[in-house]
This record gives C-alpha cells, structure tokens and sequence, in this order.
C-alpha cells in the first residue's frame, strides 16, 4: 500500500499553522473562560481517515480475518492497533455514528435514533437535530479541510470547510430510497440524476453522486451472490465508496469520514448463515439450503467490504491516522419479526464493534482494551494537536502516545450553518418499507 502523494507545501510554509489554528478556534470559542494556551510547536502530521462499517461483528472479523478472507482488515491489525470498541446499550446506529462524530452520549448530542416521533407523526432524525459541534465543524472552524460521505444524519448538508455528501445523496437505484427522498421535498418520479434534494455542500456535488451512481464498472473484483438483494446493498456501498474516493483524491480532506453500511444490512438477511442450526426456533422453518447460501452471501460480503477497505487504504500513508470500525455487532434475530430477518442488534450480546486504529503515535500489533465509540473524536482531536472539550464523554485512547492534549469547556459556541431543506413526515407505509428493506430499525 502507498500513500498517494499529496501536498502538504501549505502545512510547511505557515509552521505556525496550529496557531492560525487556534487563534481562530479562540475568536469564536471567546465565550469560553478557559484560555487556549500557548501552542506546542508540533511536527505537521498527515490527514485523518474515519471508516466506519456499520454493523461489522468483532467474532466474524476474528474468525475471518484469522482464515485470510479480510487481508486488509488483518493488515490494520499488524500496522496497528485493534480491539472491540463500545457502542450504545440502544443500539441504533445514527446514536452512535453521531456519538463517534462529537465525542457524546446520546442525551447530550440529541441524534436518538431513526425515527423522531413528533405531535403524531414520523420523521427521520436529521443532523439538525443535532446539538452542538461536530469533529467536521471543529475542524472547519481550525481552518482544516473536510468530507463527510453519507456519515448517518448529516442531512441536510451543513457548510463546512470542505464536503458534506449527506447519507440523502446516495440513494441508489433503490425504489425504496427514491420514496424517502420525496419525502424530503425530492419531487422527481425517476432516479437521483434529476432530484432537486438540496443533500450535498457544496450543492455542485450531487450530480457528481449522480453521475458515480450511473457507472456500471466494478470497484473491486470480489464477488458477491448474485441475489437481487445484495446487488442492490452492494451497488449502494460502491456508490458511497466511489463518490468517496472521487472527494477524496479532488479535495485531499485533512479529516474524511466515509460510512459503509452493507455489512449491517446484508447481515439483518443473511445472519443465519453464520449462527448454528438451532440457534433459530424449528417453526421458522428454516431450510439448510437457505442457509447456506446466507453463510455464502455473509462471507462474501465481508471479503466485499474489506476489499473495498483496502482502497481507502491505499490512499492513506504512513504519516496519516486510519480508524477503522464498526458501531455494534450482530446477533440472531429470533423474535416474531419479518420472516426474512433473521439477524439483528437488541441485547449487550452485540453491543461491541471492532476497531482498528493505524499511524504515527499508535502501536503496531497492539489490542486495545476498553475504547468506547466517544473516544474517537477527542482521540482526533489530541492527534491532530487541537485542544479536547471537557464537555465530551469519551477521552483519548490510552494507547495514543504523545503529551496529553489541552482542553477547552466546550467548541460547542461554534456557529453551524445548514442547507435550508423543507422535509416532510414519513408516512407508514413507506416507513414499514424501509424497516423491511434494513434501512431503518
Ligand atoms: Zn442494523
């Protein structure tokens, strides 16, 4: 793996970068009675890579990657540091996608889940329910650059130093998400190349996401099972990952967050495969067939999204810090739920995902005991040399070697400025919908 060469000329003329960088955070934190402090004079590092892999269950990843299916997981783990990182006891992913992006429980950034019940109708929690500062709006704020791409409940777009491309801007060929997104004002009856959804920053990007989404090439050669199912979570992934890569070799992010969700989604259909054949009740029926094709469809998918891994990889050198994790694990689903699901994440029994930490200050070959997904963002913060907010819930890793960072109250006074984006209540319908599809919990 290389890094890709990137420009870090700017970084080296203004050595006093970090202090641009806090002088700016200290006009906008004014309100705080903490003073920043002097600057560290700190060696300019490389940019932040966060992956996250929604729904990747640490025993799959153990099984897997010791028999050589997830070589780019495995090759995280020699470079660096890996373990299980602690998620939410409800385990509903835009809690803890949001929880990885601001350092907070849940009570403190506002992102409860999936649906927001309000005066009798639904509606899918969106970023601006969210309370305070994102690592995508302190970083913008230190003056580095950004991507977000389709990180849970990023929509609509708020105005970073950088790229938001909303988890609204990916929806595929998938009829399902054509639907959402006319609840969200999108007034087209055909694909997303033509839909007016305000779902990227800047605008100018979605019908870059438009266009990626008409490539019919393959973006890594793995193959999956041909069923209709995970073709289309696969087409989805790859359109997240390619409009990915295209931000990320145009704009050179110091910080891209870029979430992958196939895991999670094939794994609420096929876990079966992976769990013995009485770990389901004998009325569901379950045929040895059905499950074997799941175990297949499992397998593959994992080895899918490691491959797909390993070219954000390529992307990252050796002076830049990966993180690469999952927000829970997976469990058999037993209950009266759809026939078809039969995997999900209820109980502690998949409360913990997998992590993978690689770069400067971060050991090789090291498991790290007890992270939680909170810890990801001050774990950035004190990486990059920016001041961690003692109003966080997480701290830096303790593995992460270097001076302790300073802190500050709070970045949460940081002015955010979204996209202004009508959205509608979701009706049941649809919303039974897109549980069946796996899209929502
Ligand atoms: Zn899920």
């Amino acid at each position: 793996m290389r890094s890709a060469p990137r420009d870090h000329a700017a970084l080296h003329r203004l050595p006093f970068w970090r202090l641009a960088a806090l002088a700016a955070l200290a006009v906008v934190l004014a309100g705080c009675t903490e003073p920043l402090g002097p600057p560290e004079v700190i060696p300019p590092r490389g940019r932040v890579l966060i992956l996250g892999i929604d729904g990747t269950a640490p025993r799959l990843v153990e099984e897997w990657m010791a028999a050589g299916y997830l070589p780019n997981l495995q090759s995280l783990a020699e470079r660096g540091t890996s373990g299980l990182i602690r998620g939410d006891e409800l385990i509903l992913s835009p809690r803890i996608w949001t929880s990885v992006a601001t350092g907070k429980d849940p009570g403190k950034h506002g992102i409860e889940g999936w649906v927001l019940k309000d005066a009798g109708e639904n509606h899918l929690f969106q970023g601006s329910h969210r309370k305070g500062a994102a690592l995508w709006n302190i970083l913008s704020t230190a003056g580095l650059e950004v991507a977000t791409v389709n990180w849970l409940a990023t929509h609509p777009p708020e105005k970073v130093n950088g790229v938001v491309i909303s988890e609204l801007a990916t929806p595929g060929r998938s009829q399902a998400l054509m639907k959402m997104g006319r609840r969200f004002g999108w007034e087209g009856e055909e694909a997303p190349a033509a839909h007016a959804l305000a779902a990227t920053w800047p605008p100018e990007w979605l019908a870059r996401v438009a266009g990626a989404g008409e490539s019919e090439e393959r973006l890594v050669t793995i193959r999956t099972p041909s069923l209709k199912l995970v073709q289309i979570i696969r087409e989805e992934d790859e359109l997240v990952a390619r409009v990915a890569l295209d931000v990320e070799s145009e704009t050179k992010p110091d910080l891209l967050m870029v979430l992958l969700q196939g895991n999670d989604r094939v794994s609420h259909f096929y876990w079966l495969g992976v769990e013995p054949r009485d770990a389901y009740p004998e009325e569901h029926g379950i045929k040895e067939r059905r499950r074997i094709r799941a175990g297949e469809s499992m397998l593959a998918y994992y080895r899918f999204t490691d491959s797909v891994v390993g070219l954000f990889l390529d992307r990252f050198g050796p002076d830049d810090l990966v993180l690469v994790l999952s927000d829970h694990g997976f469990e058999p689903s037993v209950g009266e739920a759809l026939p078809e699901v039969t995997g999900t994440h209820d109980s502690d029994a998949a409360i913990e995902g997998v992590f993978f930490a690689r770069g400067p200050g971060i050991p090789a070959g090291h498991i790290a005991p007890g992270v939680s997904v909170n810890d990801v963002t001050p774990t950035v913060l004190a990486w990059l040399g920016l001041p961690v907010a003692r109003d966080m819930d997480g701290s830096v890793m303790g593995f992460l070697k270097g001076a302790p960072p300073d802190t500050i109250d709070s970045y949460d006074s940081i002015p955010i400025e979204r996209l202004d984006v009508q959205t509608k209540a979701l009706d049941a319908r649809i919303l039974e919908r897109l549980k069946a599809l796996g899209y929502v919990e």
